[in-house]
């Protein structure tokens, strides 16, 4: 057992996988933020790019780096990010999750695909924290996901670091790529109330969040909001949020994150 104090569960927002190389208001966010927390035992991170029907937990010993992306410079995909996986958190993890009645699959060969790794390496430069990925499931709910957080809460009393990554908002078309102006209307119409019943505490209110306006423009497909519930579910009961950054790139890509404090599970 630790003394230390339980680790907050937090939801990080990836954007652009240019967010590993490039110097921007949410990288310098991230570089600071692993200094923040400290180094936790280990990290289980929810990826808004794995998905998988039912929940999938990482079980390889040397997760391999994927570059689950197109067109980019090669000095992205020259980055590794080879953190060890930890066959122990992997088989916890199951074993909560099917303690709460779900049914968990270990995969003992994928990798950390770029939702995992990106912000990992600013937060984490040395890959010195072994890394066990989860998977969403866009044809589950909101609440499905926060119940598989909830599950995994008991994971923090161990030192684990809880990580949901995806996006507050993640509309690739609609993208301002010559920027500059203000963030997008519609986006703000969404994510200002979504924040509010974040940091208002409004757990039912965040889980139905297809209720708030715009909220299948700014999310056409639910895979990047889905981590947001897993972290928040992670945190325990009566999870009390904090916001740590906010920023936008693009005109409408919000780049939210959030720690979730519950009381002991
Ligand atoms: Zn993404």
């Amino acid at each position: 057992m630790t003394t230390a104090p339980v680790l907050p569960s937090l939801f990080v927002s990836h954007g652009s996988p240019m967010l590993a190389l490039e110097d921007s208001a949410a990288g310098r966010f991230l570089d600071g933020l692993g200094t923040t927390i400290g180094r936790p035992r280990a990290i289980l991170v929810a990826s808004a790019h794995f998905e998988h029907p039912g929940p999938a937990l990482t079980a390889a010993a040397r997760p391999p780096t994927i570059h689950d992306f197109r067109g980019f410079p090669p000095a992205l995909y020259a980055l590794r990010y080879p953190a060890s996986g930890s066959a122990a958190l992997s088989a916890r993890a199951a074993d909560l999750l099917a303690g709460a009645g779900f049914a968990p699959v270990r995969d003992e060969t994928r990798g950390l695909d770029h939702g995992a790794w990106v912000p990992l390496l600013r937060m984490y430069r040395d890959a010195d924290v072994p890394v066990v990925s989860l998977s969403v499931d866009p044809m589950r709910d909101a609440a499905w996901h926060y119940r598989v957080g909830r599950a995994l809460a008991p994971l923090r009393e161990d030192g684990v670091l809880v990580i949901g990554s995806g996006g507050f908002s993640h509309n690739l078309r609609e993208l301002d790529w010559h920027g500059g102006g203000a963030p997008a209307d519609w986006m703000t119409g969404f994510t200002d109330p979504l924040r509010e019943r974040l940091l208002a505490g409004d757990v039912e209110g965040v889980l139905d969040w297809r209720q708030l306006p715009q909220a299948l423009r700014n999310h056409p497909s639910p895979e990047h909001l889905l981590p947001l519930f897993v972290a928040l579910g992670a945190a325990g009961e009566a999870p009390a949020a904090r916001l740590l950054h906010a920023s936008v790139e693009l005109g409408s890509l919000a780049l939210d994150a959030f720690a979730f404090e519950g009381r002991a599970s």
